[in-house]
């Protein structure tokens, strides 16, 4: 059992019923949970279980529902991780192990290795969430992916009721995918996560993405530091994408999509402009945003969602969307790059009833 012993554990979390989800994420949908759950400590899923809470359906698990989109009423007991804590736990001198609990806010945690000089993460500051969704998706930017520092994570099976360990290894990690989205999705409810950071003296930063090296140039910084580059970072996302606070939304909504050189280059025979990014295995990652763009979509409105005018990549609740709305807004999009370039954008937002 993560954390703590049995004498901390707390009573059965108190259920709740029909409890608005509006605020809970960041698309701002109108949602209604008929029973909802805020998990604060790792030990409350286990006397869930007792109380056979996931032996009819799976819960769906609420982070800070930042990569979410709920298409109507969620349907399923909705469990909101809440549990807080981060320590370091090992110190061998040039690096250290970061332990913080699902319900950690990433950014913060971001700022409190940048605080401790601690460095692995800068590159991913300023992403909106939780600690215990981090390694669902692999989060990632500017060239560096959780994965790169990731060390394992302690979660809970609604199945048998037991807490395991994952290692790197067990959670298959790929470009904006693991296990979690695969097999074990939501069967598995992530409680923890330990990362492997360096002290800034053993720490090699990774400057290599375009944006952020450019960046630092301009602003004539030739030795950065880790706060450097996360100053730099949070500069630049302040700059480039809505902040959920101001306008609805769930970051990029689709996945980059990775195609066949044979396919890349065919395209880029009709498109000259077409970007791509050759990965090692012939085959090239387009940016999908370049898609949308092409097809007339950036910026475009209709009714209450649209396309994020400085990045055609994000779909924006107007105000007073529906998530079916949004839901179908995506589906056009997705059908006009389909039509157009011969190419099935996948959703990289999480959604919640019937799949694009
Ligand atoms: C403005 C903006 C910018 C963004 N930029 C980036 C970016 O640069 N890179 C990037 O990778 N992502 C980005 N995102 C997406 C999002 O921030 C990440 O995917 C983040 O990890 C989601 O965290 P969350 O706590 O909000 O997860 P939620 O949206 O609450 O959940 C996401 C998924 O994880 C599952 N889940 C959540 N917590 C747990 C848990 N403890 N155990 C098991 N399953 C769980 C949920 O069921 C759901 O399937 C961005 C989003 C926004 C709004």
């Amino acid at each position: 059992m993560p954390d703590s012993d049995l004498s901390s554990v707390q009573n059965v979390p108190e259920i709740r019923h029909n409890v608005n989800l509006k605020s809970m994420n960041t698309l701002g949908v109108e949602t209604h949970a008929d029973i909802f759950v805020e998990i604060q400590q790792a030990e409350q899923l286990s006397l869930l279980y007792d109380e056979n809470f996931f032996s009819d359906q799976p819960p769906i698990i609420l982070g800070g529902g930042s990569n979410l989109l709920f298409r109507g009423q969620p349907g399923r007991p909705v469990l909101k991780m809440s549990m807080k804590k981060k320590e370091i736990i090992e110190n061998d001198g040039g690096s250290v192990h970061l332990k913080a609990g699902a319900g950690e806010n990433w950014h913060e945690l971001v700022s409190f290795a940048v605080d401790n000089n601690l460095g692995g993460i800068e590159n991913l500051a300023l992403i909106p969430g939780t600690v215990g969704a981090a390694p669902i998706q692999n989060i990632g930017a500017y060239g560096v992916e959780l994965k790169d520092v990731f060390v394992s994570l302690s979660a809970f099976d609604t199945v048998t009721g037991e807490f395991e360990i994952y290692t790197a290894e067990d959670c298959s990690f790929g470009y904006r995918d693991s296990v979690f989205k695969h097999n074990l999705k939501g069967r598995v409810i992530v409680c923890d996560v330990t990362l492997k950071l360096k002290r800034s003296e053993d720490h090699t930063l990774n400057i290599s993405y375009s944006g952020l090296n450019d960046s630092l140039k301009s602003k004539n910084i030739d030795q950065p530091t880790i706060r450097d580059v996360y100053n730099t970072v949070v500069a630049i996302r302040r700059s480039k994408l809505p902040d959920p606070s101001d306008i609805g939304n769930a970051g990029s909504f689709f996945k980059n999509p990775i195609v066949s050189e044979e396919k890349f280059e065919s395209l880029k025979a009709d498109y000259p402009g077409l970007p791509g990014y050759k990965l090692e295995a012939d085959e090239f990652k387009i940016p999908a945003a370049w898609l949308i763009e092409k097809t007339g979509w950036k910026g475009r409105r209709i009714g209450n969602v649209g396309t994020y005018e400085n990045q055609a990549l994000v779909i924006v609740n107007h105000g007073g969307a529906t998530g079916e709305e949004i839901f179908n807004h995506a589906k056009t999009i997705q059908q006009t790059v389909l039509e157009t370039f011969g190419i099935d954008l996948m959703p990289e937002v999480n959604i919640i009833g019937n799949q694009l």
